[in-house]
């Protein structure tokens, strides 16, 4: 289980490698100003992790933060992902490169598969043990997967996956997946750990913030971390960025964790891993 001490807490892969537990997530997080403002303002808090993706169209606004940052490079994690029109060996390397060019880094901390694209789902992890084994990424996961695409991957792969980050807060809690991932060692992480906002006003959430004089933000973001998963709740507010990392100072009984877990309806806010082409499709 994961031991919860401060902000600068860190959870270890099973290839040793360490990641903060607590991050930044900047999707949709505006290019530029708003992005570069976002991380610097989380750094100040002491966040050491940031999350984004092809995909966000904030990549560069990202790489000129860290350039323009007081934080060290070596002392940040950095997490990035592949996006489902670049899926395969060669489509994916090329997608790393821009990223990498993108962030204007010489290395990534954490690679994520975004969506796992059937057809292309294995060949793409090869291109993901490939960078690995190159050193270019530190760490190899993947994103919106179920049990049944890890077991695909495992009869094929070298190099498993060390981080698979999911929808996760209390309407969508998936327990046998959380501990399928805790038995095979890999860490969970949460991506719209506040259900974008629509679980602030639940009112379960509001009575207990009111027990602990926190926000319901600060509950939903400590629950996470009680589950043994790591999370990146994502805002834009210098004042929202502080408040969300104030979570080390209180602990929420075994029974509260239960009564927030007892919110679970299986209810997503985004696509469910075995049809999101479909939703994609739709998007454009
Ligand atoms: P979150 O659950 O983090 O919610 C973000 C929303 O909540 C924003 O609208 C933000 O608004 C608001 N908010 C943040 N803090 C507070 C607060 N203290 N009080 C009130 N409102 C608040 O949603 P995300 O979908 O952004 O998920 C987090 C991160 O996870 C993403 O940014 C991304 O990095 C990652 N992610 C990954 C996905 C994947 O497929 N792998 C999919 C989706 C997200 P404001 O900014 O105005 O403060």
């Amino acid at each position: 289980m994961m031991k919860i001490t401060d902000i600068s807490g860190k959870v270890k892969f099973s290839n040793q490698i360490e990641m903060p537990y607590f991050g930044l997530g900047v999707y949709k997080t505006e290019n530029g100003d708003e992005v570069i403002n976002s991380i610097h303002a989380a750094l100040d808090n002491d966040y050491r992790l940031i999350d984004t993706a092809s995909y966000y169209k904030n990549e560069t606004g990202v790489g000129e933060a860290i350039k323009t940052a007081n934080v060290n490079r070596s002392e940040l994690f950095v997490t990035t992902k592949v996006w489902i029109d670049d899926m395969g060996f060669d489509a994916t390397l090329r997608a790393f490169d821009k990223s990498l060019k993108n962030l204007n880094l010489d290395y990534i901390d954490m690679y994520l598969i975004h969506w796992p694209v059937p057809d292309l789902f294995l060949e793409t992890w090869r291109a993901f043990e490939y960078l690995y084994q190159s050193g270019v990424v530190k760490a190899i996961g993947l994103s919106n997967c179920l049990q049944h695409h890890i077991e695909d991957l495992e009869k094929n792969f070298e190099v498993k996956p060390m981080l698979l980050q999911n929808e996760f807060h209390p309407r969508l809690v998936q327990q046998n997946l959380l501990d399928f991932c805790q038995e095979k060692d890999i860490v969970y992480q949460a991506w719209s750990p506040l259900m974008r906002g629509r679980l602030l006003d639940n009112e379960l959430i509001l009575n207990l913030a009111d027990q602990y004089k926190k926000s319901p933000a600060q509950i939903l973001l400590r629950w996470d971390l009680q589950k043994g998963v790591a999370t990146i709740p994502k805002s834009v507010k210098a004042e929202r960025i502080a408040d969300n990392a104030l979570i080390f100072d209180f602990e929420l009984s075994s029974e509260d964790v239960k009564k927030i877990d007892s919110l679970d309806r299986e209810e997503r806010t985004g696509a469910h891993p075995d049809n999101f082409l479909e939703h994609f499709k739709n998007k454009k």
